[in-house]
């Protein structure tokens, strides 16, 4: 007999979309007497590469089914960058409202919905669904200290009066977490006059106010900061929601979406087992012409066999943040002779390459990453160790939750203006393939691999958060 509808409204992005779309499998295939409806939101900036992917989904899944949202006009001529993300998503939640209510309107003439799962920047539609009476569920993408931090973030706010740009060096406290500098928190909570700020603060006033909140981690890779959400400690003016850790949810088929086998995967298996280490920013990731030689540089000097995913650097080279808009050779942006001069030992690949196939290769040891959370979980569930470099959004946070808390990473230093040096670089990847620093980490990280599997088999942790997830929505 069916349980009802499970209706899962993501954010655009790939990092987010993707996670939410694997959620939805997650739960129909251990749960399968619910529907899943996926909702999907219409933005400027998806890529060939999520229509694909969504594609397969709906062609290999039929009893999913998706909704695709007209699009709508933003203010701005959105042009994209990483630091935009959030304003921009927010505004088209907003924008969005009026369709989403038609669309659930019409899901709920045809089926029963029990719960509507929406990404936390799609906060604004938290009103729709209220206002129908459907219980509304958040799915936090990241990590489990990353949203102790936005929950306790009302308190934070409060307790000051000054931007967060303006206090610099000052460290914030939340229980369960290491502390973090206030410079480092996600741009959005920087300025507490912005729009987005607004919307970050109110995410975080409404997730007290749902049903409850899915986190995308598992208990034993952040043990206390899992402990302190589950007993309030972290929305410490507010009734805390039930918490449920059921990850790692990862896109374990991300190899392509079943095309060729990469190009990339052929190199790899000519190379030696645990000899590589692999160089990837995640889907907004790009650099400077400057950073990329200083990159070049420090790869050729260490020596270590390398396979590296190269983007173009942005059409005014003095932004790292905007995609480029021109499509020039790679060999145009690093130092001369390099591609000529490492090509025994080192392999580029120009905009993307199946990271998750890579890192579950075996002749890859170590993975310098942005600190996304999808990459760090993929990095996770391979037992790949990590030199964190983190770029945007909330990944400086997740670099000291990864060196202090989890030690599952090494950290890269960036200078003041953000550069990571040649020496840097050398110095951190040889720490990380050849050190006893990069020993530790690897055994901690097989640990957490070893973890992930147990907490996702059954009885495991995250499988019995599940079903206390399943329990909660069939009270719908
Ligand atoms: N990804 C990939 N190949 C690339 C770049 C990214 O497969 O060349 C995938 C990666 O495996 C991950 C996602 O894109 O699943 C990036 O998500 P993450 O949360 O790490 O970072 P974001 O892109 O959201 O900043």
């Amino acid at each position: 007999m069916l349980d009802g509808a499970i209706v899962l409204y993501p954010c655009p992005g790939s990092g987010h979309l993707v996670s939410m779309v694997e959620l939805g499998k997650l739960i129909l295939s251990n749960h399968p007497s619910f529907s899943i409806s996926i909702i999907i939101p219409t933005a400027p900036f998806e890529t060939a590469a999520t229509h694909d992917y969504i594609a397969t989904v709906s062609t290999a899944i039929p009893s999913i089914t998706f909704y695709h949202l007209p699009s709508v006009v933003l203010p701005q001529n959105a042009f994209f960058s990483a630091k935009d993300f959030p304003a921009l998503v927010y505004q088209l939640g907003q924008l969005n409202n009026p369709n989403l209510y038609e669309t659930l309107l019409a899901i709920s003439k045809r089926s029963n919905i029990k719960a509507f799962v929406i990404d936390f920047f799609c906060n604004a539609s938290f009103q729709v669904s209220s206002s129908l009476n459907i219980s509304t569920y958040y799915y936090f993408t990241s990590g489990a200290n990353n949203f102790s931090y936005l929950i306790y973030f009302p308190k934070i706010h409060r307790s000051l009066n000054k931007s967060l740009k303006d206090l610099d060096d000052m460290k914030l406290e939340v229980p369960g977490s290491p502390s973090i500098r206030a410079k480092d928190m996600p741009e959005i909570t920087l300025d507490r006059t912005t729009y987005e700020y607004r919307c970050f603060v109110e995410t975080a006033f409404n997730m007290t106010k749902s049903s409850g909140i899915i986190v995308n981690s598992f208990e034993l890779f952040e043990e206390r900061a899992c402990r302190a959400l589950a007993n309030g400690e972290c929305a410490p003016d507010d009734t805390m929601p039930a918490v449920y850790f059921i990850g790692p949810v990862v896109n374990e088929k991300n190899d392509g979406c079943g095309k060729e086998k990469h190009e990339c995967l052929s190199w790899l298996d000519n190379q030696p087992s645990q000899s590589v280490v692999f160089l990837c920013f995640g889907s907004m990731g790009v650099f400077s012409t400057k950073q990329l030689k200083e990159i070049a540089i420090g790869l050729e000097r260490s020596g270590i066999r390398f396979l590296w995913v190269v983007r173009t650097p942005p059409p005014n080279d003095e932004t790292v943040e905007k995609l480029a808009e021109t499509d020039p050779s790679t060999e145009s942006f690093l130092p001369e002779g390099f591609l000529e001069r490492t090509k025994d030992r080192g392999h580029v690949v120009k905009s993307w390459a199946p990271q998750v196939a890579v890192l579950s290769h075996d002749s890859v040891a170590g993975f310098v990453s942005h600190c996304g959370w999808n990459s760090v979980l993929e990095a996770v569930c391979a037992g790949v160790p990590m030199l964190a470099w983190p770029l945007y959004a909330e990944q400086k946070m997740n670099q000291t939750f990864l060196v202090e808390e989890m030690k599952v990473a090494l950290p890269v230093k960036a200078s003041e203006e953000g550069l990571v040096s040649a020496a840097e670089l050398e110095k951190r990847v040889t720490e990380l393939m050849e050190w006893d620093k990069g020993k530790a980490v690897r055994e901690r990280v097989k640990a957490m691999k070893e973890g992930a599997a147990a907490a996702t088999s059954d009885g495991g942790s995250s499988r019995v958060a599940l079903a206390k997830l399943a329990e909660s929505f069939k009270q719908g």
